[in-house]
């Protein structure tokens, strides 16, 4: 059975100060309860919050980027390709992941927009008389 050491102000405590950057001996200055609220250290002088166990990384960013990029869906050949110029229409390929693409060049459809990525394997892709589901990132067995 471990018994959990209770302080008081005015103790000394080996904890670590932020300041020094290490562990150092520690008056305790403030209580709360049973805990140690806060401590001044013995190296620097100064008195800051009782660190206790040192904590785990923190919560790191769950909101990464988003691979997906939602296009608008006007549907106007003319519109869509209006600015665009003949280089941006890259060769279609099943295996290929066109996401970051505009443009397509299909060998049965010729040139295509892209106006929706429909997950990682579909793209919507509008050509001049149709508009159709491609697949991308196709994995060959
Ligand atoms: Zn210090």
């Amino acid at each position: 059975m471990t018994v959990k050491k209770i302080y008081a102000v005015g103790d000394e405590i080996f904890t670590e100060c932020g300041k020094c950057k290490s562990e150092m001996h520690h008056i305790v200055t403030a209580m709360k309860d049973d805990e140690v609220k806060k401590v001044m250290c013995k190296g620097c002088n100064t008195t800051h919050l009782y660190r206790g166990k040192k904590k785990k990384a923190k919560a790191t960013d769950a909101a990464g980027p988003k691979k997906v990029k939602r296009r608008s869906s006007k549907k106007d050949w003319g519109k869509l390709t209006a600015e665009m110029v003949e280089e941006e229409f890259v060769a279609y390929d099943m295996r290929h992941d066109f996401s970051e693409q505009r443009g397509i060049k299909h060998n049965k459809f010729g040139n295509g927009v892209i106006t929706k990525v429909l997950g990682d394997t579909q793209l919507e892709v509008v050509f001049k008389d149709s508009i159709k589901i491609l697949v991308q990132n196709y994995e060959m067995n």
